[in-house]
């Protein structure tokens, strides 16, 4: 029992230490990939359920070229506590507009452009200075823009990021409440900040094909979201059956592999003309 109790000890150390040494090594790396201008942008349409229109498209940040194989689910936390974040956060906000201003044309339809926010983004006190000089220079309008935050960053109550937040509101940009249904779910949120969009997440949205308690509270937190007259897209929709339910409980607008991942700037235009024409 001792030397199986001491294998575990030992086991255990050095899976803390490869956690460690691999967030280090990421850390690093992101430096030189911020540097060397290795990130790209991949962008995913949302359609509305009815038209089956696309009607959005979410900017997602992608490192292909990072020696550690790396996805923004491992390497956006770790941009976020080395405060990285704010300049790679800068380089996506200017990055996706340059993009979206330059194949927006092409698309023959007018589509909005979403763009993921960190917490740690809203304390950034020049921030809404530094989105609506981007707007400027790229030529948009900002109620073409919709910024999506998570609800971590409405918890603290923190002064200066209800004061971003209501500042990229003024701007005439729409804020979207992403992940809704993992955390919190605060119906307070929702009132007492600025939130046009409630995106669900596709945990709850994955449940609503399944028997039983989960198809039930996604229709619940839809009919109440509807009600409360925030717009509701649905995440994660992978097939035909989750469209329908979407469709049944009157969920405006939906996002998913069933319509498409997110695509590179060289191929989203076609994605867009060839999600229309179906
Ligand atoms: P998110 O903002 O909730 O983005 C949605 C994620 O779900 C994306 O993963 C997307 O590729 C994936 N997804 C879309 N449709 C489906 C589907 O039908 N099924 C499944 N299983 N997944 C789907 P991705 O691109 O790996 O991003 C993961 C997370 O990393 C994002 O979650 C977001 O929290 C963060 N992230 C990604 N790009 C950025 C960015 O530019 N800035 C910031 N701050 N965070 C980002
Ligand atoms: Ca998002
Ligand atoms: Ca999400
Ligand atoms: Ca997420």
């Amino acid at each position: 029992a001792k030397a199986m109790s001491d294998s575990a000890v030992c086991i255990f150390q050095s899976d803390m230490e490869t956690t460690f040494q691999r967030k280090f090594k990421i850390e690093h790396e992101l430096t030189v990939a911020l540097s060397s201008n290795a990130f790209q942008l991949a962008f995913q349409p949302v359609v509305d359920t009815e038209s089956l229109r696309v009607v959005m498209l979410e900017a997602l940040i992608r490192w292909p070229s990072g020696e550690t194989s790396c996805d923004p689910n491992e390497f956006i936390p770790i941009a976020e506590e080395s405060k990285l974040i704010n300049p790679l956060g800068r380089w996506i906000i200017s990055q996706a507009m340059a993009q979206f201003a330059r194949f927006k044309a092409g698309l023959g339809v007018d589509v909005g452009l979403s763009i993921n926010l960190s917490p740690v983004q809203l304390r950034d006190k020049a921030l809404v200075k530094f989105i609506s000089a981007t707007l400027e220079q790229e030529n948009l309008w900002a109620n073409a823009l919709t910024f999506e935050i998570t609800e971590t960053a409405l918890l603290e109550n923190e002064p200066q990021i209800i004061k971003t937040l209501t500042e990229i509101h003024q701007l005439g940009c729409n804020i979207a409440l992403d992940d809704f249904g993992t955390g919190y779910s605060s119906i307070s949120h929702l009132l007492h900040f600025p939130i046009d969009i409630v995106k669900i997440d596709k945990s709850i949205t994955s449940q609503v094909t399944e028997s039983g308690k989960g198809a039930a509270i996604f229709r619940g937190l839809v009919r109440m979201l509807n009600t409360l007259c925030v717009e509701v897209v649905a995440e994660g929709v992978e097939n035909h059956q989750q469209y329908l339910e979407c469709k049944s409980v009157k969920v405006a607008k939906i996002q998913g592999y069933y319509f498409s991942s997110a695509v590179s700037e060289s191929v989203i235009v076609n994605t867009v003309k060839s999600l229309n024409r179906e």
